[in-house]
């Protein structure tokens, strides 16, 4: 491990020779301030926020490239792209001892920083599917694939820097303890499940629109499809039952499938719209979605009066 005197670049470079990609943030100025063009009025995101447009998706092992970065912003704080080598739960506002005894969680020995606020990052094996999450714990965060952490010595807007408590190195990467993980990871989404239909209910949907939602849609467009036909679904005076299996027929046939979650929430948020009539503009964009053309998302405005 670097001493904590050497530049940012000498730690950029050794968490890269030990895997971690890396990218770089603004920095703070010698009052604190971001180094970012808000500056002063960047508030809590300052030094936090990536120097590179597409910020932890930029990050990379590359010597040259992280020799460049830093020799172009010497100030630059670290950037590491979670979910790589590790995922990080962050406790934030409670010290560690406090917290395990609070949520009954005892992480294992593993890596840890003391972050610039005064919490905690512990770094852990990666976890499939556990995600960038807030507070599915009292005052622990997760950062995991398609997010990012900064890294020791990194400034902070409190004049604390990132420092290693435990570095990588002193003991092995822990992996989650699967009752913590599974505290942490996302719920499931059940697609929602309704009563068998009642018997001796007539249709009032035209076969024409059934037929139409079970050509489904493009990625990109099922959205505007699928609140488009809810609605039309609607005005026929589709009830529960009907309208929704035919919005699961539709999200079958979407490539890829629809999502029932997505698709459940655009259902019952078409109830508030039993009188929307798409336009002419809209009806054509729809025919269009068929022949594979994009469909305008100008042409559709969920706040159309009605
Ligand atoms: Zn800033």
């Amino acid at each position: 491990m670097p001493s904590p005197d050497l530049p940012l670049l000498a730690w950029a470079l050794w968490y890269a020779a030990i895997g971690i990609p890396i990218f770089p943030c603004f920095g703070l100025h010698l009052d604190r301030t971001c180094s970012c063009p808000k500056g002063g009025a960047c508030g809590r995101d300052a030094g936090k926020h990536p120097l590179t447009e597409h910020g932890f998706k930029d990050a990379t092992t590359n010597a040259v490239i992280i020799a460049a970065w830093w020799d172009r912003w010497p100030r630059a704080n670290i950037g590491a792209a979670t979910g790589h080598v590790s995922d990080v739960l962050d406790i934030d506002g409670m010290d560690l001892e406090t917290w395990q005894q609070t949520t009954g969680f005892w992480p294992p020995s593993t890596w840890r920083a003391r972050t610039g606020s005064g919490g905690e990052h512990l770094h852990l094996q990666p976890a499939p599917g556990l995600g960038n999450g807030v507070k599915r714990l009292p005052f622990a965060d997760t950062r995991a694939a398609g997010g990012y952490v900064l890294l020791p010595p990194s400034g902070h807007r409190t004049g604390r820097r990132y420092e290693w408590i435990i570095p990588p190195g002193a003991v092995p990467l822990a992996s989650w303890p699967a009752d913590l993980l599974a505290a942490l990871l996302p719920p499931a989404r059940p697609a929602p499940s309704l009563a068998p239909r009642p018997a001796g209910i007539v249709t009032t949907v035209p076969a024409s629109l059934t037929r139409w939602a079970e050509r489904g849609a493009a990625l990109g467009q099922q959205t505007h499809a699928a609140f488009w036909l809810a609605c039309r679904l609607r005005q026929h005076g589709a009830d529960e039952h009907e309208g929704w299996a035919i919005l699961e027929r539709f999200a079958a046939a979407c490539v890829p499938p629809a999502d029932l979650t997505k698709l459940a929430r655009i259902w019952r948020d078409s109830s508030k719209y039993q009188g929307y009539e798409p336009g002419r503009e809209l009806a054509q964009s729809l025919t269009l979605v068929h022949r594979g053309a994009t469909l305008p998302s100008a042409a559709y405005r969920v706040g159309r009066p009605i």
